[in-house]
């Protein structure tokens, strides 16, 4: 849940996780559409249903325990470099260092390597092997994640408290790596088409599979902008503009609404009412929210 997601955002979302599914046969043991239905509304939901196929094969294949190899864990879904080795040092004590924003940050200070050279990786397991020589792998690969929350900040670091600054070439030449300016995202104008049944109160929903980061999402027509006039001599009605941020882009959205009984192929009415059990993403019951409005 914390992958892209700050903490705040996800406590109550996590505790009511828990709360219906509170341990890994639990999780197995359930259907995607509930792992879903108690995600909705945090987004990047590939998250969800890779927590769910990776507690499937835990369960069916490693007794409900995380394997020790470290090639097995990175093969699990949706586990990549840096959730391997925090689940390596932090579970079994493994000399394996998860490399986060904040590690990267102390290690291009501490030895004035590039956070792009490509060898990072190696030259920083090199250099941990050096200068940590512990058997507390677990509470290490901790330390380093704080440490770079706390002492070793993106902006004035507390260079004059640290126990590393001896070792520090940053600190010995006062030449600090600072993080860079985040580049601005460009926004992207949609168009989003939706098929409504005046009498019955549906919409047309179908599961996108026209835009790689809303992929499987239910929701209605949606297509990179074409020119409005287009739309309206095909009798589509102008509803509203408004913008919504989703994986990094920025949608400059166009709503559009057409009163029709009938509607393309794959497309299924859905209630605008009743949102009942199923799941539905946030970004559609955005859209949902404002053709109420329409029967009111
Ligand atoms: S001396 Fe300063 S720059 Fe170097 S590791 Fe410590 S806090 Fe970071």
């Amino acid at each position: 849940m914390l992958q892209q997601t700050q903490v705040k955002t996800v406590i109550p979302y996590f505790l009511k996780f828990v709360t219906k599914i509170p341990n890994l046969k639990a999780l197995s043991k359930c259907n995607e559409k509930k792992v879903l239905k108690l995600w909705e509304g945090l987004g990047y939901y590939r998250r969800a249903k890779n927590l769910h196929k990776t507690a499937t094969i835990l369960v069916k294949n490693y007794n409900s325990k995380i394997p020790k190899k470290f090639e097995k864990i990175i093969k699990l879904p949706g586990v990549g470099e840096y959730t391997a080795s925090a689940l390596s040092a932090l579970v079994h004590n493994k000399a394996c260092i998860p490399i986060d924003g904040n590690v990267k940050r102390v290690f291009s200070r501490l030895f004035i390597i590039e956070e792009y050279n490509t060898n990072f990786h190696k030259e920083v397991k090199k250099i941990t092997n050096k200068l940590f020589n512990t058997n507390r792998n677990a509470d290490l690969a901790e330390a380093l994640m704080e440490f770079g929350a706390i002492v070793c900040r993106p902006r004035n670091p507390l260079c004059k408290i640290c126990n590393l600054k001896k070792y520090c070439k940053s600190f010995k030449k006062e030449n600090y790596i600072l993080p860079k300016k985040k580049f601005s995202i460009k926004e992207k104008k949609f168009n989003i088409c939706c098929y409504l049944n005046k009498y019955k109160k549906e919409i047309a929903l179908a599961k996108n599979q026209n835009l790689s980061f809303l992929n499987n999402f239910k929701m209605p027509e949606i297509q990179v902008a074409v020119a409005c006039n287009n739309l309206r001599k095909e009798g589509w009605h102008y509803l509203c503009n408004y913008k919504n941020n989703i994986s990094n882009i920025k949608m400059n959205i166009n709503l559009f609404y057409k009163f029709t009984k009938k509607k393309p192929k794959k497309f299924y009415w859905h209630s605008v009412n009743k949102l009942g059990n199923e799941f539905i993403p946030t970004f559609t019951k955005k859209i949902i929210t404002k053709i109420e409005k329409l029967y009111l």
